[in-house]
């Protein structure tokens, strides 16, 4: 099936999308991107894009850091992906990737007086991490960036190098995922997922201070958690000794969706099993992503006519 792409201000096959070795963005990391997820639905026969205008937004911030300015306005970027999705015509799961990068081609690290330019592409995709059963994770002899070194606040591509060599080790050590500490030692987050944690029967989760990517998965699980469930919620430092003896552990975001965490550095999070208030959590938000929760429906964008 043919397969398109957004590039240099129009539509072209997925194949011609192609950057130069020259394109100061593949030297130096200078981009910053999203990952949106959009869920087939079967039983309406509807593609739905979730919280496409959040992810954009967060963009818009990110280039903003970059020193990127957007030829394109969040309403724009919204129409592209649109049109991307329905020309690829997908009737699956799909994750849909969208890049600001600097697209000058030129030696010399800087982040003015660049041009820049954007890109998408959306791909098929399935779960990232198991959902049905508990991972392994260990906590990560890499240290996270933070806010003073490569700004987590802004999803910048050359800051996920900090987050491959963190999940190399974790993955050929054996482990599913990786645990970040910040660089004065507190619980920060996954290598591409944030962290909850349930104690007593309190939904615990590092605060955006914590060096954290400002997850979009994360503000919609406080915000069902709060709403739906009635749990009380607190957003805190935690300590990695805390992960040890933690109820529950989940990592939330939108390639890993919500993923239960059964052991940590080779301590079983409670009994190692997917903890009930996790199972919730996990079947409300797939529901609402799905579109199949009425209250929520205004996070959807229908990719095909209704
Ligand atoms: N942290 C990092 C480092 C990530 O890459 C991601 C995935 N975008 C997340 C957290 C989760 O963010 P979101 O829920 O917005 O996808």
């Amino acid at each position: 099936m043919a397969r398109y792409a957004y590039f240099e201000g129009r539509v072209v096959d997925l194949e011609d999308a192609r950057i130069s070795v020259m394109t100061h963005a593949f030297n130096y990391g200078t981009a910053c991107f999203e990952g949106i997820r959009a869920y087939w639905n079967e039983e309406r026969r509807q593609l739905y894009l979730f919280r496409v205008r959040e992810h954009y937004q967060r963009m818009l911030n990110s280039a903003k850091i970059l020193r990127i300015r957007s030829a394109l306005t969040l309403d724009q970027l919204v129409e592209v992906t649109l049109e991307i999705l329905r020309r690829n015509g997908d009737r699956e799961d799909v994750y849909v990737r969208p890049l600001f990068y600097k697209s000058e081609r030129a030696i010399g690290v800087r982040l003015h007086g660049l041009s820049d330019d954007f890109t998408l592409f959306a791909v098929p995709f399935g779960p990232y991490l198991d959902v049905e059963k508990p991972i392994r994770a260990r906590v990560s002899s890499w240290r996270h960036v933070g806010d003073n070194v490569i700004p987590m606040r802004a999803k910048i591509s050359g800051s996920y190098v900090n987050a491959a060599l963190a999940k190399s080790e974790a993955a050929e050590d054996g482990y599913d995922e990786a645990i970040f500490l910040t660089e004065d030692g507190h619980v920060s987050e996954g290598s591409a997922e944030n962290l909850f944690l349930v104690r007593n029967g309190r939904l615990i989760t590092t605060p955006v201070y914590a060096d954290i990517l400002e997850g979009i998965t994360r503000a919609t699980i406080l915000q069902l958690a709060t709403e739906q469930l009635h749990l009380p919620v607190e957003e805190r430092p935690i300590d990695r000794t805390e992960l040890y003896v933690a109820d529950e552990v989940f990592l939330v975001g939108t390639g890993a969706q919500v993923s239960a965490v059964g052991e940590i550095d080779h301590r079983p999070v409670g009994d190692g099993a997917m903890g009930p208030i996790t199972r919730r959590i996990q079947r409300l938000y797939f529901e609402v992503v799905k579109g199949n929760v009425p209250e929520y429906r205004h996070w959807l964008t229908p990719v095909y006519q209704e």
